[in-house]
């Protein structure tokens, strides 16, 4: 036996243990499907899945109960996988290796899966218990929640039948969550033409690096540096005085990620060069005084590099930079509903040059549709304006709070009367499947809560052993209150 399924309730962490077993990466959801299939049929439940791939399991009411009002218990089937380096993990076919760590669940150099595992093992205890009270039930497993919501966006009209729903997937103990941001993504290109570096010019790599970056929801109201509007800025203010040309500027990565890093290679009139150096180390202190508080180990270093044979033409480098510098970044507005809590931002997040483009990516976020469209326009517009091409893409609705839910007031009353403090009830910046489901079945009443988890998407993701077992009495606690509303 292994060190998880001794921990209390057996039932709930047996199964998480078995889900662990079960190789599940996005896209791949197949084994996960099948073992939740063969889970209903031992359990003599009745079970249907849609032509996307999500399934559901349907159990009747506890005996006694005469509600008709029924519930809907959310989870995600696949999970992110990412590894440390040293690991030979192959998330297709090989067992996570989860363990106890003092007071927290982890995975040997692995991503561990609580998100959504825990979900998933959260619903398959409901169903397997025959020691609680609930009415009817419905537990909706979907898939590729983490790659793009593909589940959501495929569910079908007449899969679940109930006007309430628990989405069984967020990460903060004692918050319940009642809204989410939605998003769209825009990029811009510049199809660009060079020319011959001009003779007596010295190609120098200008680099940014040692941010902190962060997710482009949860963390966008923190105020980090952005690595491509510092390297925009350099280039921009000093780049008439010192002659710069620019080869290749990139920077960033992921449309979800404030980018952390980013660098260009430019030349400069060889009699420049020391004035470039000496300039972009005092840059550097500049910078590192206006984040000191948020990014304390800015590293920007200058150095020589092969001369480059080309470089890009004046009026598109200046383009680009002047599109780069009007961009906006971070936070656009808050909510007037709920304090403290961004309504719109948007994220300037990544920058790649190849084959004579220039692609800028950049992704908007906001609670409210129209406040959407509004900052995706407003970020078109400035490349536009620049003469660069757009498009606009990876839509999403968002799930904008109901202060009168019934089922916010029934779980934050079981929450209040079991651990006799108020839960924190707000809406996350972020992306939930929630949102979508809002499109096929506009009358659901919806609340998400989870356990706590700690770096999820990272090897490091853990979770927290003592904060699950409260998110499991207030499942049960939930369950109860609803079937005798
Ligand atoms: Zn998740």
């Amino acid at each position: 036996m292994s060190e998880i399924n001794k921990l209390n309730p057996r039932i709930l962490w047996t199964y998480f243990d078995q889900i662990l077993k079960i190789p599940r990466p996005s896209g791949h959801e197949e084994n996960i499907r099948n073992f939740l299939i063969e889970f209903a049929k031992q359990q003599h439940l009745e079970y249907q899945t849609d032509p996307t791939g999500n399934l559901v399991i349907r159990k009747p009411a506890t005996k006694g109960i005469s509600t008709k009002k029924g519930m809907v218990l959310q989870s995600h089937m696949d999970m992110v996988g990412e590894k440390n380096s040293r690991s030979s993990h192959d998330f297709l076919k090989d067992p996570i290796q989860g363990y106890v760590d003092g007071t927290w669940i982890r995975a040997r150099d692995t991503t561990l899966g609580a998100d959504d595992g825990i979900g998933i093992a959260a619903q398959m205890a409901v169903l397997a218990s025959d020691d609680l009270v609930h009415g009817p039930l419905e537990c909706l497993f979907t898939i590729e929640e983490e790659t793009g919501l593909k589940g959501a966006f495929g569910l079908q009209k007449d899969f679940i039948h109930y006007q309430t729903l628990l989405n069984l997937d967020s990460e903060d103990e004692g918050e319940l969550f009642i809204g989410c941001a939605g998003g769209s993504d825009l990029s811009a290109w510049f199809e660009y033409d060079t020319e011959p570096t001009p003779l007596d010019h010295k190609s120098i790599q200008l680099h940014i690096s040692g941010l902190i970056g962060g997710h482009s929801g949860d963390d966008i109201h923190k105020g980090r540096a952005n690595s491509i509007i510092i390297l925009t800025r350099f280039l921009y203010d000093y780049g008439d005085k010192l002659g710069i040309r620019v080869h290749k500027f990139e920077g960033g990565n992921l449309r979800n990620a404030i980018p952390r890093e980013a660098r260009a290679i430019i030349a400069v009139p060889g009699e420049k060069v020391e004035s470039l150096i000496s300039h972009f180390a005092a840059f550097h202190q500049i910078i590192r005084n206006e984040y000191q508080r948020t990014d304390p180990g800015i590293e920007m270093h200058s150095r020589s590099v092969e001369p480059v044979k080309q470089v890009i033409l004046r009026d598109i480098q200046k383009r680009l930079l002047m599109s780069l510098y009007a961009c906006p970044h971070g936070v656009i507005s808050w909510s007037q509903q709920m304090p403290d809590m961004v309504e719109t931002s948007t994220n300037l997040a990544s920058l790649t040059c190849k084959d004579h483009k220039i692609l800028i990516g950049t992704s908007q976020r906001s609670s409210l549709d129209s406040a959407k469209s509004y900052i995706s326009h407003k970020v078109e517009n400035t490349f536009l304006l620049a003469g660069a091409k757009t498009k606009r893409s990876g839509s999403y609705p968002g799930w904008e709070p109901n202060p009168d839910s019934e089922i916010v007031k029934i779980t934050a009353g079981a929450y209040q009367s079991l651990f006799s403090t108020q839960p924190v009830i707000r809406a996350i910046h972020a992306g939930l499947e929630c949102g979508l489901f809002l499109e096929t079945y506009p009358d659901l009443d919806m609340v998400s809560f989870g356990p706590t988890i700690k770096g999820a998407h990272s090897p490091d993701e853990r979770l927290d052993i003592e904060s699950t077992i409260k998110f499991w009495n207030l499942l049960v606690e939930v369950l109860k209150r609803s079937a005798s509303y």
